[in-house]
């Protein structure tokens, strides 16, 4: 199928233009993207580029979408699910990753970089991507446009958990912060 997708042609080159998307295989499924973020990185790669052993054309790392394809062993995703997508995507072979500290992975790979990203109108989600990567379903109430700021807000109660500085944050964050609690226990992110 082919989709509009915005391209990354080159240092300071961005284009919207037309791709194909691959092929859904029996482990994967295929999502319309709802809302992407623009983090830093994406600004500075589209500025340098990307690493050299990295082909993506397609960034875009953190993102909201609704499943539209479905593999036929995938059991865990349905027609119709809304998910938030964040980039990382651990191996689960290295030493980190077999101790479950899967974020500091010595092969750790990125949705939109490694794979393409939410940049476009449809992103494919390869089984690897579905085992080891961070693919969730929304909690009811969870906007898919709040949701798209899923994987920032994440970082930032990680990485500033001070309360107070916390408490200035924008609505939309706190909202989150909630509704990403039962996540956050599953994955025993420290609070
Ligand atoms: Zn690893």
């Amino acid at each position: 199928m082919r989709m509009k997708a915005t391209v990354f042609e080159g240092p300071g080159r961005m284009e919207v233009g037309q791709l194909d998307l691959a092929a859904c295989g029996p482990g994967d499924v295929v999502v319309r993207v709802h809302a992407c973020g623009i983090p830093g990185s994406d600004v500075c790669n589209s500025r340098t580029g990307l690493k050299a052993d990295v082909g993506a054309r397609v960034m875009g790392p953190e993102f909201t979408a609704v499943v539209s394809e479905v593999g036929a062993e995938v059991r865990r995703f349905r027609l119709g699910d809304r998910l938030a997508v964040a980039p990382d995507v651990s191996c689960g072979e290295c030493n980190y990753c077999k101790r479950g500290l899967v974020n500091l992975c010595a092969q750790h790979r990125m949705v939109g970089t490694h794979w393409p990203g939410g940049f476009a109108e449809h992103v494919h989600l390869p089984r690897e991507v579905l085992a080891r990567g961070m693919v969730h379903h929304l909690p009811q109430g969870l906007s898919l446009d709040t949701a798209a700021l899923s994987e920032p807000a994440a970082s930032d109660r990680v990485y500033h958990p001070d309360a107070a500085a916390h408490a200035a944050r924008p609505a939309v964050y706190r909202e989150l912060h909630g509704a990403l609690r039962p996540i956050r226990r599953r994955l025993q992110v420290p609070r």
